[in-house]
């Protein structure tokens, strides 16, 4: 017999309601950069340069606006937004995935993998072109890679599981803690 709540009707449990995206108007088109980076740059690895680009951007940023790029612009929150809350199990993060040392293993580890990797690259490479190509492969491989295990957690977890342990999130949280004119004062976007 199915439960039933008391004006008659049929209850579902709470995790199975889609929940809606809460993205804004930039984000509704933004999230198209990744699938553009991490499956079209396989065929045109210039894409992965397109990452290089916001990396700079954010970077720089984050010294006096903190996580703003997180929270407003960034195109993977914007993908997983999209579309993976509607079909997450909402499951408990494990507080193995938020605590301060594995966020710091994931910054060293991925931090190690593209210096290696842009080593390699700028080592290989003879022309121009030879380090463009092969340095924008480096950028779609770690934002495939990247964007693999955040469907993955975001499925399992929460959506936005990924962002717990995100090398980016926590460099630009890092970078606004090295303003003076930030002491004391809690990012406001995240
Ligand atoms: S934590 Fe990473 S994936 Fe999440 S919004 Fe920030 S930069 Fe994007």
């Amino acid at each position: 017999m199915s439960e039933k709540s008391g004006d008659g009707k049929k209850k579902v449990p709470k995790k199975f309601f889609i929940k809606k995206p809460a993205v804004n108007r930039f984000q509704q088109f933004s999230w198209i950069l990744v699938p553009l980076i991490s499956v079209g740059g396989l065929w045109y690895p210039r894409l992965g340069l397109l990452l290089l680009g916001m990396m700079i951007f954010f970077l720089i940023f984050s010294y006096f606006k903190g996580r703003f790029w997180c929270g407003n612009l960034c195109p993977r929150g914007a993908f997983v937004e999209i579309f993976i809350k509607p079909i997450s199990f909402y499951g408990k993060i494990p507080p193995l995935l938020s605590s301060k040392y594995f966020r710091l293993v994931v910054v060293i580890v991925f931090m190690t993998v593209f210096t290696l990797r842009t080593r390699a690259a700028f080592v290989s490479s003879v022309t121009t072109a030879d380090v463009l190509n092969k340095w924008g492969f480096v950028f779609v491989t770690l934002c495939l890679v990247t964007t693999v295990i955040a469907v993955i957690v975001g499925v399992l977890f929460s959506p936005r599981a990924w962002c717990t342990f995100c090398p980016m999130g926590t460099i630009q949280k890092a970078i606004y803690s090295l303003n003076k004119g930030n002491k004391g004062r809690k990012d406001p976007y995240y």
